[in-house]
């Protein structure tokens, strides 16, 4: 296939060669090798590391989106409350993958360039609706964007809302997540943002409270978490585990830890900073609002006055540059870089915007 020599997708990235090594070993049967159980609990324990919990954290075989849907499915029942936060794409979705699995839904919309900083309209709205959940992005990678989530830890808290579910796809490994500090009771990921994976593996960490929650809910289905929650101490998984996305998430966390949680998240955040400064003396326009909170690992920009986008993007790919779009009303009106895990590269973002560069002469 095509490749591109200055890859800024906002995932998938462009896989380490540390990464892709684990998947070229031939790997017994992960339902018979105790070795397996010992590799998954020493990446739960990397996981744990760097969300900063002490709950248990599931590896599940699937890509992102199964950790979205298995967290709802196994903690709510038609009926249910969820007070869903939304600041974009993903936000306004996962209201809709509530709704559908029956729940009864209340939307806290803003714009999709804004990021939440109007607490007391979201403490107005749990207290009034007494919410089962409340849902809410971290980063969404299609406006560039980064909620604060400490407030509303704290909001949670007051009201005693018993499941706080937070997607954290796409600023894991890139930006600081308090997963206990927060509150987080179901902390969503998946690998191939920073953690510099292909798109096949999901995590959960599950708080003591969101265990109890699934085990009375008692969903049954692929994506569901109770299986997890004795799966390592009976060394009885709910499928065949997938040994080689388990191996590479170990490499992947390892590549993270080994150079240590503090460095990668100033890594990320000043190779965000190069990005954002590097287009504005370019003549480009962030797409984030004044005010709004940039995220450190994607960085959205308004495609400018008149450039078509599949004609932006063909001519970038033209020079060995290829971006991300972007989705829902941002459409064709927005591009995208994604500088999270292996792509927070200074030296790949100074060739990234000198290409954006001679785009716009
Ligand atoms: C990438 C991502 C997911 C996973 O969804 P896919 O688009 O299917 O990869 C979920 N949430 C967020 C915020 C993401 O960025």
């Amino acid at each position: 296939m095509e490749t591109y020599p200055i890859p800024m997708v906002p995932g998938p990235v462009r896989v380490p060669e540390a990464v892709l090594q684990a998947y070229a070993v031939d790997y017994g049967s992960p339902d018979l090798e105790t070795e397996y159980l010992d590799l998954y609990n020493r990446t739960e324990q990397m996981l744990q590391t760097i969300l900063a919990t002490r709950n248990r954290v599931t590896i599940q075989t699937g890509e992102g989106m199964l950790a979205l849907w298995g967290a709802l499915k196994s903690c709510l029942r038609p009926g249910d409350r969820v007070l869903s936060i939304a600041t974009g794409v993903f936000g306004y979705g996962v209201g809709d993958l509530a709704r559908s699995v029956g729940a009864e839904v209340c939307t806290l919309g803003f714009g999709y360039d804004q990021t939440v900083s109007d607490w007391a309209a979201v403490e107005k709205a749990v207290a009034e609706f007494k919410p089962k959940m409340i849902t809410i992005i971290h980063c969404e990678t299609p406006s560039g964007t980064l909620n604060p989530l400490a407030e509303l830890g704290a909001i949670k808290r007051k009201y005693n809302v018993p499941l706080l579910y937070v997607d954290a796809v796409a600023s894991l490994a890139g930006a600081p997540v308090l997963t206990d500090d927060w509150g987080i009771d179901l902390l969503l990921g998946g690998s191939q943002k920073a953690l510099s994976m292909p798109p096949c593996m999901s995590l959960v960490a599950v708080s003591p409270k969101a265990w109890e929650v699934i085990e009375d809910v008692n969903y049954a289905g692929y994506d569901a978490l109770k299986p997890f929650s004795t799966a390592q101490r009976d060394f009885y998984f709910p499928y065949t585990p997938y040994w080689h996305g388990t191996a590479a998430l170990y490499a992947g966390a390892k590549l993270i830890l080994d150079e240590g949680l503090e460095k990668v998240f100033a890594r990320h955040a000043a190779v965000a900073e190069q990005c954002r400064s590097g287009l504005q003396e370019l003549g480009y326009e962030l797409f984030p609002a004044a005010g709004a909170i940039s995220a450190p690992t994607v960085t959205a920009v308004k495609l400018p006055g008149g450039m078509d986008w599949a004609d932006f993007d063909r001519r970038a790919r033209a020079k060995g540059l290829v971006v991300g779009g972007s989705y829902g009303p941002m459409a064709g009106k927005v591009f995208r870089l994604g500088h999270m895990g292996s792509q927070a590269d200074p030296e790949l973002m100074a060739r990234a915007l000198e290409v954006l560069k001679q785009l716009r002469d």
